[in-house]
């Protein structure tokens, strides 16, 4: 056993991937979709098993077997800044962004649940909470969506489950579909009506002055107050430009996959609000310390993303704006999850009466979309 073994030593690392095809197809300003992967990650030690994911690529299955298992087997489970610092090093020749860093989020997650299962406490309650609930918004309505189903969608948010904010895609085949981006942005604001919060992705779509200018409609013709990715969140001078110029919150960060990117993303001023995905930015470790470096930095963040995975620790960050509620991942999670939480009432609300995230995979119900 290692020296640093501590009382509970991790005895195993293990990881499946599951493909869930979408309810129709699906797609953004930039890319289409008709799956989504997931890949877990199960820790094991001192009789108890953390369960983490990440939405990616079947890819991170092998860097979880290959590099992050060596780095950690034998070492305390307690211990998960080490852990996590391990399995950074242990990538080195890899490099970190993407495929690396969403597996080393996906274990990272399985580490910290891990903990709290060990302390029979929940995570929300390891992590510290600063508030009982994270509120929550709607996000789906995809490029691909007819009128039909758009309102639909945006019936069910908010005359459903009680949502005050939620946000569609924009920037339809890379900005060349102007017209219609403000024809269903016109639309969501009738469905919603006056006082739910209306948001707008671009996935970074248009240019740079292309943006300005439908920043400035989205605001007069639908009241939007929330403009994501305008422009490419590479293009950090073009994000800075767009928020100086419009009365809109730009808001950036999705594609974060270590802590030095949301320092320079933060540093030239780009956003009004990071956001952050603790199933790529390298876990519940890392999203603490971007969210740290938003809140010094004025700023406030956001969850983007995988819901289930951030109530836990989004709670006990007083910043926080809000986490995206995302069709996609209410499905999925729905699926191949027991615990998951409920959407209603505008808030997710960790259950401090289940150890850990409190959710563990339906080994039945997932096994067909096993791959
Ligand atoms: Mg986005």
């Amino acid at each position: 056993m290692r020296e640093d073994a501590g009382a509970a030593p991790i005895t195993a690392l293990t990881t499946r991937t599951y493909t869930v095809p979408t309810d129709q197809p699906e797609a953004d300003g930039t890319l289409a979709w008709d799956a989504t992967t997931v890949v877990t990650a199960t820790v094991e030690a001192g009789g108890q098993v953390g369960l983490g994911w990440t939405y990616a690529a079947g890819a991170c299955g092998s860097v979880i077997d290959e590099k992050l298992a060596h780095a950690l087997l034998g070492r305390d489970a307690f211990a998960v800044a080490g852990s996590h610092e391990a399995m950074v090093r242990a990538c080195r020749n890899l490099g970190r962004p993407g495929i690396v860093a969403s597996a080393i989020s996906a274990v990272d997650i399985a580490l910290w649940d891990c903990k709290a299962r060990l302390l029979g406490i929940s995570l929300a309650s390891l992590f510290g909470r600063s508030a009982e609930g994270a509120p929550i918004y709607g996000s789906g309505g995809f490029t691909t969506y007819d009128d039909e189903t758009a309102r639909s969608q945006l019936e069910l948010w908010v005359d459903t489950w009680g949502l005050s904010m939620c946000k569609i895609k924009v920037g339809e085949s890379w900005g060349t579909c102007e017209g219609r981006d403000l024809r269903r942005a016109a639309l969501a604001r009738q469905v919603v009506g006056a006082e739910v919060a209306l948001f707008v992705d671009a996935n970074g779509g248009y240019s740079r002055k292309q943006a300005v200018r439908m920043g400035r409609r989205y605001l007069e013709e639908a009241a939007v107050t929330w403009f994501e990715e305008p422009v490419s969140s590479d293009d950090l001078v073009g994000l800075r430009m767009v928020r100086d110029t419009l009365d809109l919150d730009v808001a950036a960060g999705e594609y974060g996959y270590d802590e030095p990117y949301f320092a320079r993303m933060i540093g030239a001023g780009s956003v009004d609000c990071l956001q952050i995905d603790v199933t790529r930015c390298g876990g519940y470790t890392s999203w603490l310390r971007a969210a740290s470096l938003a809140g010094a930095n004025g700023l406030d963040v956001s969850g983007h993303c995988a819901p289930n995975l951030h109530a836990h620790v989004a709670v006990s960050v007083p910043h926080l704006r809000h986490i995206e509620y995302f069709h996609d991942h209410h499905r999925v999670d729905g699926l191949l999850f027991d615990g998951v939480l409920a959407p209603g009432g505008g808030f997710l609300v960790p259950d401090d009466t289940s150890p850990g995230h409190g959710m563990t995979l339906k080994e039945a119900d997932a096994a067909p979309y096993r791959r």
